[in-house]
This record gives C-alpha cells, structure tokens and sequence, in this order.
C-alpha cells in the first residue's frame, strides 16, 4: 500500500480547505483501515475552518461523513473482512458510560468525532474503530451511502429520536438545505404531513417532489397558512435547520400547546424564549445532536430499500474541493455535496 495520500485539511484556522499530502494511516488495535469512495462536505465543516471549535493539532483531516471499502484490519478484528463495503458513524464513544450503555451514544462523555477531534473522510484512506462501521447494502452507492451518517442519520435522530414523530401529526421543517430534505422523507415515511420552508423555488419543488406541501415564507405568510393547516391549533412539531434566533422565534409561536420545537442548527449564540409563554404553552425545546449508532444502522436500512432516498446535489473529486466549497457557499443547489475518489 502507498505510504502518502491526498487529504482535504484545515492547515490553519481562518485559511481555506487545500487538498495537502499525508501520510496514510494505520489502523490501530480494534480499528479498521477504510478506503475511501465517497465522502458528504458539510457546512459545519466550513465553521471548522473559521476555529470556532479547537481541532487539536493541525493540520486536521476534515470529512465526518464517509463511505468506502475495508482495506486493513488492525489487531482483534474479526467482525470484518477486507473488502467489505461500509459507511463510517462520526461518533467515536466509549461504549462504557451510561449514555453509551443506554444507546444513547452521541451523548458520551468521552466522545471524538471522526472529522473533527480525530482525521476524517476527506482522505483516500482513514482509519476508524472496527464499532464505527455499519456494512452496506449493494443496492446502496458509495455516494449515496456516504452522507447517510450525517445528513440522513441526524435528520432521523431529530424527528424519531427527540421528536417522536409519528402517524397523523403534523410537522413544519423551518430550511430545505441538505438535512431538511431528509427530514421531510423521514416525516413522511413515519406517517406525518409535512410542511417545509425556503426562500428558493427549486428547493421548494423538491420538498414537493418528496411529500411535503411547500411553503416560500418571502411570498405568503407563514402564520394564517399554518393556522389553517392545523385550524388555528399550531403544529405538533417544528424542526429548525436554520437555528437564528428568529427562527426559534417563529418556531415557538407556529407550535401548538405541548408541542415540541427541534433545535438541530445553531447559528446565533443564543435564543430568547418568552417564559410566560413557555410557561403557559408547555412548549418543549429539544436539542439535537448527531445520531445514535442505531439510528445509522436503521437509515442504512432505509436507504437500501429505497424508503429513503439520499439526496445529493452535485459530486466533486477530492482534489476541486475548492470548486465545491464556493459551489456550497453559493447555496445554488439543493442536497449534499459529495466528494468522490478516482478509480
Ligand atoms: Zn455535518
Ligand atoms: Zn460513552
């Protein structure tokens, strides 16, 4: 196996993303050496850049959501064979402390995320814990199972995790970016009607396209259209993938008594909540992070029978990550962007 790779990497805060040579890693006990195909760029991982969150040492492999094949086994793994086609959870847990124990691994207090704390996908190769793999159907394509683990998983999370969301209720998506699109594929899927906001036409078709009644919050107001929806009670469900806190604003008064708002963005350091209208309305705000290691064995399952469907708007190889960041800057497209590896 070569000794060098090529890797997107945050070489200094407040610089840009470069496509840098490293050396490949080795899988250590317990882990396993992935080849990558595919990775999903994120927005978050332009917040990475600007330093907001401490990286460790630099330079740092970006990529927290990925897909690949196997390619080394480290020591005392056996659940795996080289080969194997698989996608990477982001979460890397103890398995020891009580959130782990109680499936609720994204809550582990020891916890390092494979793109963020430790090297990521952004690679032709990255090692990971042989727990972190989930197998792939082969229905699945590597760009498509690539943003299963964060777009996918973390919209599944919210509105089935934290959220509840079930038969019959009613469910606004405040941003149809790359996880609302999912949100609302997954609100549908788990029998809810849905409706979903955005300023952009295009985005707006293709909510419609996946079940949602669309709404543009720039041409028709969102009050008495929501009103008349739930004849004037509120939504059971709100989930904010914009996370200003005009938007938590807007969330909280769009939601019925008892209702529960789903905070899965956070743009603005904080949010106002009115507490005499907490008080009175029984209002829950969520937060959510991440996915369980279940919910992305119960997406992978979804997506490869083709109950989900991921949503990618345009693939870049790893070397134009440039061309995608600008491309993701722009905001002219509507689903995930991925990243692909040569041959
Ligand atoms: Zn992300
Ligand atoms: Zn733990």
């Amino acid at each position: 196996m070569e000794s060098k790779m090529r890797a997107v990497v945050v070489a200094r805060y407040g610089g840009r993303l470069e496509v840098m040579e490293r050396p490949v890693p080795r899988p250590g006990a317990g882990e396993v050496l992935i080849r990558v195909r595919a990775s999903g760029l994120c927005s978050t991982d332009l917040h990475l850049l600007s330093g907001r969150m401490n990286l460790g040492d630099l330079p740092r492999i970006l990529g927290h959501e990925s897909a690949g094949d196997i390619a080394e086994l480290g020591e005392g793994v056996t659940a795996w064979k080289i080969g194997d086609r698989v996608a990477v959870a982001v979460d890397v847990v103890c398995g020891a402390c009580r959130h782990c124990l109680t499936g609720q691994t994204q809550r582990c207090r020891s916890l390092q995320r494979i793109g963020f704390e430790r090297d990521g996908g952004h690679a032709e190769y990255v090692a990971v814990p042989a727990a972190n793999v989930v197998g792939l159907p082969d229905a699945l394509t590597y760009a498509a199972a690539a943003i299963l683990p964060d777009a996918v998983a973390c919209m599944y999370h919210s509105l089935i995790g934290q959220g509840r969301v079930g038969l019959g209720q009613k469910v606004l998506i405040l941003g149809v970016g790359g996880l609302g699109i999912h949100g609302v594929q997954i609100a549908r899927l788990a029998g809810a009607e849905v409706i979903a906001t955005s300023r952009r036409p295009d985005r707006l078709r293709i909510a419609e396209r996946y079940g949602a009644i669309s709404l543009n919050p720039a041409t028709e107001p969102l009050e008495d259209r929501l009103r008349e929806w739930t004849q004037g009670e509120g939504v059971d469900v709100v989930v904010d993938n914009i996370g200003t806190r005009a938007s938590v604003r807007e969330g909280l008064n769009l939601l019925r008594p008892g209702g529960k708002l789903l905070a899965v963005a956070y743009l603005d350091d904080t949010f106002e909540v009115p507490s005499l209208l907490l008080f009175r309305m029984e209002q829950e705000i969520i937060g959510c992070r991440g996915s369980t290691r279940q919910d992305l064995v119960e997406v992978v399952r979804l997506a490869g029978s083709g109950r989900i469907t991921p949503v990618i708007g345009a693939c870049y190889p790893l070397e134009r990550v440039e061309d995608a960041v600008e491309r993701l800057e722009s905001g002219d497209l509507v689903g995930r962007i991925v990243l692909t590896r040569e041959g």
